[in-house]
């Protein structure tokens, strides 16, 4: 199972969250300290940013474990920016490997990552596909599982529900059809929107600086909080709220 985070705030340079801390997500990837699916996370990488000026945001994606890539390190130490979203994984059974498989997925303003899996992938989710019209399963950006999530996220932010609405009707949709492990991160640049199903999840404010949503905690302040199994999170400029999630077994 993967691990990701995502930052909204204060311009700061990504290396800050994702290299410096102790048990950072780039530590994270051969040492967790809390995933419970999977041991290392070495199946690709990735970061995506948005720069000051400009809605659409940048990725930096590679196929390989992110302790393998010289210019990774460098990059977010340079980098700064006031939102992202960064994923290191561990591919599940029967999805694709490569670059396009790695988080965050993107379209338009939006990045995207899920940590988890849905049974069944692929061959027993016709009716989950079923849920999108064939243009947009045509434009799945790998084959995977949390590729076929993002189409149906992406979907309902199209239709032009908010991100936490397209959030928790994505987790209705698929728990309907079949277990799965969901834990969803999105952001627009501007706020994040996150669940909690089926995985740890974490989030922190910085003070002066802004809120970072996490798997798990990069070090071991006490202010993390981690949220409850089956939630919401919504991050914005004025801060986190949280709200329950229907529909658990
Ligand atoms: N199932 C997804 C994949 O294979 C996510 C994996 C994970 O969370 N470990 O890419």
């Amino acid at each position: 199972m993967c691990r990701h985070l995502a930052y909204l705030g204060e311009p700061l340079a990504p290396g800050e969250l994702l290299v410096a801390p102790p048990h950072a997500l780039y530590r994270q990837s051969w040492a967790p300290r809390e995933q419970r699916h999977g041991t290392v996370n070495a199946d690709g990488f990735g970061l995506g940013w948005y720069a000051d000026g400009d809605e659409t945001p940048a990725r930096y994606r590679r196929a390989g474990p992110i302790w393998a890539d010289a210019a990774f390190a460098d990059l977010a130490r340079v980098l700064r920016t006031r939102a992202l979203v960064a994923a290191v994984r561990s591919a599940t059974p029967g999805c694709a490997d490569g670059e396009a498989a790695a988080a965050p997925f993107a379209a338009g303003p939006w990045l995207f990552s899920h940590n988890g899996a849905v049974a069944g992938w692929p061959g027993e989710l016709g009716a989950l596909a079923a849920l999108l019209p064939p243009a947009e399963l045509l434009e799945l950006e790998a084959r995977t599982d949390s590729a076929l999530v993002w189409a149906l996220v992406l979907h309902r932010l199209r239709a032009g529900a908010t991100p936490g609405e397209a959030l928790a009707a994505t987790v209705a949709d698929v728990a309907k059809h079949t277990s799965a492990r969901l834990n969803l991160l999105l952001t627009d640049g501007r706020s994040i929107a996150a669940t909690a199903w089926g995985d740890t999840l974490y989030h922190r404010a910085l003070p002066g600086l802004g809120t970072v949503v996490a798997s798990e905690p990069y070090d071991d302040e006490p202010s993390w909080q981690r949220a409850e199994d089956a939630s919401l999170l919504l991050v914005e400029a004025s801060g986190v709220t949280v709200q329950r999630l229907p529909g658990r077994d």
